[in-house]
């Protein structure tokens, strides 16, 4: 499948989308109501074109169809209850969690996403694997431990460890591969060397699959962990709803094969929402083809990437997308008319060590608006005007847009547990009291 000629597998995704149509419209009164009410049938849809006729699926539309009772999902449902074999649900940090069945046949091909992904980083019997993963109710790396598993990897179920027990048990059992999120990857390697003092250079693991964030598609954070771990760093992209839809291959081409095989893809205008043009910055929407425990068809994931035109040297036909998720639609912002990404900017600010902390500040002057990077250096005075034309010319590179700069001392900003607000926008009324509470508490550090 990965390397069928674009054509055929266009033909492929369509003979698969008329599949899932037909069972979404006769099978989940959400999806039956949905076309209704728009006046489409799964009949109307005869050509990969024709999928603008049906509309996006959004996520409060998911989650306005759960009941009250947690035990029932919802009315997107297309199998009945009782064939629902495991539960998970996504974190419900910006509000309600949204519950998530999977059938036996849905795990299986979830699983199989996941071989995509780690058949590609040659992973096989050889490899004895930790997954650092709590594993709770986020699905998370649940499927990648069964597929490790399925390809005849050794694999040891890091859950209910400590840091320096996982440490222990990767260098005891010489594990030659880490499943994990990049931030944490880099927390075991921290602790290893400064608390332990080991070379884990001289261990056995030599890759690294990434995920959950997107750091293992950033350049600044793959290099912190190839060079900590001198091991391989493969990126994985997923969502809860939709499923493992990316995975790196090993010729590297600084972004993530989508498994056209498994998913339909749709690249909008962030603006426009229309078709975007090759290699322009898009917004995501997915159609999954083989999910039918709770289908996904024309979902808006939020998530900004950007396709790539060119041909992957691995030889699969699979399109990639360049460098990952590039950040979510909501928070894209337009400033005098050019659209960006404030992930660009967070990307930019951690390629640079002297930078520990930021803030966007977005604000209008006249009618011009203005975005100021407020950024925390841990660098001495007078070695902090060479910082500051380096910052500007690495952040014009990345946005094409010209930032004001000014750097504070450490401590300027509050630490947060939970996610932290690092995008203060001006322009919209409330935000001045995170200005206000920001600056309040920096005074009494
Ligand atoms: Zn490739």
């Amino acid at each position: 499948m990965e390397t069928l000629p674009q054509e055929k597998l266009r033909e492929v995704q369509l003979l698969k989308l008329k599949r899932i149509l037909n069972w979404a419209y006769n099978n989940s009164p959400f999806y039956r109501e949905k076309f209704d009410r728009n006046g489409v049938r799964p009949e109307d849809i005869q050509g990969l074109d024709d999928l603008k006729k049906i509309p996006l699926t959004e996520k409060k539309e998911w989650l306005a169809a759960q009941g009250e009772r947690l035990v029932e999902f919802s009315s997107v449902l297309a199998v009945s209850e009782s064939e629902i074999v495991r539960y998970h649900q996504t974190s419900g940090t910006t509000g309600t969690a949204m519950r998530l069945g999977f059938s036996h046949r849905d795990w299986n091909w979830w699983l199989e996403c996941w071989g995509y992904g780690l058949a590609a980083c040659n992973l096989g019997s050889s490899d004895r694997v930790l997954v650092c993963f709590p594993f709770n109710l986020f699905v998370g790396w649940w499927g990648g431990q069964d597929a490790a598993r399925l390809l005849r990897c050794r694999v040891y179920p890091g859950g209910g460890m400590s840091t320096r027990e996982r440490l222990q048990i990767i260098r005891d059992h010489e594990i030659t591969a880490l499943m994990g999120s990049p931030s944490y990857l880099l927390q075991l390697a921290s602790q290893a060397e400064k608390e332990l003092g080991w070379e884990l250079r001289d261990l056995h693991v030599r890759k690294l699959i990434c995920g959950a964030e997107p750091g293992g598609s950033i350049p600044s954070t793959r290099k912190r962990l190839e060079t900590a771990w001198g091991a391989e760093v493969f990126d994985h992209l997923g969502a809860s709803e939709v499923g493992p839809w990316g995975y790196e291959c090993s010729a590297h081409p600084g972004g993530v094969h989508i498994i056209e095989g498994f998913f339909l893809m749709e690249f909008l205008d962030p603006e426009t929402m229309q078709p975007a043009q090759p290699g322009q910055l898009s917004r995501l929407v997915v159609t999954s083809l083989e999910k039918y425990t709770q289908p996904v068809i024309r979902f808006d994931v939020k998530d900004l990437i950007r396709p790539s035109n060119r041909a992957c040297p691995c030889g699969r036909t699979f399109r990639w997308v360049e460098g990952g998720i590039l950040g979510r639609a909501d928070d894209l912002l337009k400033i005098r008319g050019v659209l960006f990404s404030p992930q660009a900017v967070e990307d930019v600010v951690c390629s640079f060590e002297q930078l520990t902390d930021y803030r966007i500040i977005v604000s209008r002057r006249g009618p011009l608006d203005e975005v100021t990077l407020k950024a925390e250096t841990n660098t001495q005075e007078g070695s902090t005007e060479g910082l500051i034309r380096d910052l500007e010319s690495a952040l014009r590179l990345k946005i094409n847009l010209r930032l004001q700069i000014e750097l504070c001392p450490p401590g300027t900003f509050p630490k947060q547990e939970i996610k932290t607000k690092r995008l203060i926008d001006l322009r919209k009324e409330g935000e001045a009291d995170v200005v206000e509470e920001n600056s309040r508490t920096s005074r009494s550090h």
